[in-house]
């Protein structure tokens, strides 16, 4: 057994292969919005495990859940039926809006499933001629690290040494409406692949009617659009999904001023509030069934402890109004932060909706500062993590009060102003 954070980083260091760079805290418990270390240390936990947590660790509603099913039925492959996907593809269907869904594991794995759906009903439904169907995807997008996915990612570290890469996408930069035009032009396109706000990219918002004018810009086309809302989903930033616009309702529904529906729609993270990996695709019928048995599919998707966790998870979303309170300590924690910044040439600006936020960091991207300044965060009681070198991502879980934000507000304003 562990008995220090020193004894758990060197098995790691020693066993583990070093794909990630953490942050040197070993963490061994978690509850709503804490942490704790393997010291006893206690920390306010902003990250959350990259927004897969929105509902707080160990949520009692979905731990009970999975315990329920724990010990009644975990897996049986899709060789069979089982008694919970059932209701969950019904649930889930109802909950977004869509007319069917395939579950899948992880983020990557969601995508993959887009990627291929958007493909086939390419050729099958818009008559593109066999293997040059196209998809367009945005600059500095992240969509996980599978080889397909990092073959359209322009992220050098993410790519080199891994090719060769899968051909028949199209990069054009984000936020850029006329440049999604001219890309929809391009004979074989099939489907626009976007991230309604960049997050691994440092939380990067587009303009307010972006995701409603490329809806407009992909129908024209007949082309698919494809919302990859595995960060931004599920109430992170104030809206059931960052889709919705402006409309706070925790549950489906069709405002049509703000709500640019896509044609797919990936879910992952949040869907299961951190108890197990859970992903899903979302589409209507038409799209959704040009899959056909043996075409795709994993042993754990649709698995029934998966489908109950993560029916569990959706509830808690909706009844403690996790899009109210992020859209509404979203706005306390920016006017708090741009206050900071105005005050500390260190930090350089704040973006960010709901609770998915960001601080720039006033140095550049090679920099150890912004990394310097997670470590003092902490010191102090608040563990956040940079992103490509500078940003610093602040994103609690969504049980957060305001009352612990504002506490989360003085360590962070606190600490960046020693720097
Ligand atoms: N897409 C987005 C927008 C993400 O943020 C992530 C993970 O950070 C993924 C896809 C990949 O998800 P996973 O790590 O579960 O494969």
């Amino acid at each position: 057994t562990i008995t220090s954070s020193k004894q758990a980083i060197q098995l790691e260091e020693r066993y583990g292969a070093h794909n990630y760079h953490p942050l040197p805290v070993v963490l061994t418990r978690g509850e709503g919005v804490y942490l704790w270390d393997v010291e006893g240390k206690k920390y306010f936990d902003f990250l959350s495990a990259y927004s897969a947590v929105n509902q707080g660790h160990c949520h009692p509603r979905i731990k009970d859940a999975m315990i329920e099913q724990v010990g009644t039925l975990t897996l049986t492959s899709r060789a069979f039926y089982n008694d919970v996907l059932g209701p969950f593809e019904k649930y889930i269907t109802e909950y977004f809006g869509f007319d069917m869904v395939l579950p899948m594991n992880t983020g990557a794995e969601g995508v993959e499933t887009a990627l291929k759906l958007a493909r086939k009903w390419g050729y099958e439904r818009k008559g593109v001629a066999e293997n040059k169907a196209k998809i367009i995807v945005a600059e500095n997008n992240f969509h996980g690290r599978t080889t397909t996915i990092i073959s359209f990612s322009n992220d050098a570290n993410a790519r080199k040494s891994f090719g060769p890469f899968t051909d028949g996408f199209i990069r054009i930069p984000y936020d850029d409406i006329v440049a999604l035009e001219q890309a929809l032009e391009i004979e074989g396109v099939v489907g626009f692949l976007i991230e309604p706000i960049q997050g691994e990219a440092g939380v990067y918002v587009p303009e307010e009617d972006y995701m409603r004018k490329a809806k407009a810009a992909c129908a024209a086309q007949n082309v698919l659009l494809i919302a990859d809302e595995i960060q931004t989903g599920i109430a992170r930033t104030g809206s059931l999904l960052a889709v919705c616009g402006n409309c706070t309702c925790e549950a489906h529904c069709e405002k049509q001023e703000t709500y640019a529906k896509p044609d797919i729609l990936i879910l992952g993270k949040a869907i299961s509030g951190g108890f197990y990996p859970v992903s899903a695709v979302l589409a209507d019928r038409e799209v959704m069934e040009v899959i056909k048995p043996g075409q795709h599919g994993s042993t754990f998707g649709g698995n029934p402890l998966g489908a109950k966790v993560a029916m569990a998870a959706l509830e808690v979303v909706r009844d403690e109004k996790l899009a109210q309170n992020a859209r509404k300590l979203g706005e306390i924690f920016r006017n708090r932060m741009r206050k900071m910044v105005d005050r500390n040439p260190i930090a350089k600006l704040v973006r960010g909706r709901g609770l998915l936020n960001a601080v720039v960091i006033n140095d550049s991207p090679d920099s150890t500062t912004a990394w310097d300044i997670c470590i003092q965060l902490a010191e102090n009681g608040l563990l956040a993590k940079p992103t490509h070198g500078n940003i610093i991502r602040f994103a609690p879980p969504l049980v957060i009060t305001e009352d612990q934000l504002h506490e989360c507000c003085d360590i962070i304003e606190r600490v960046i102003s020693n720097f």
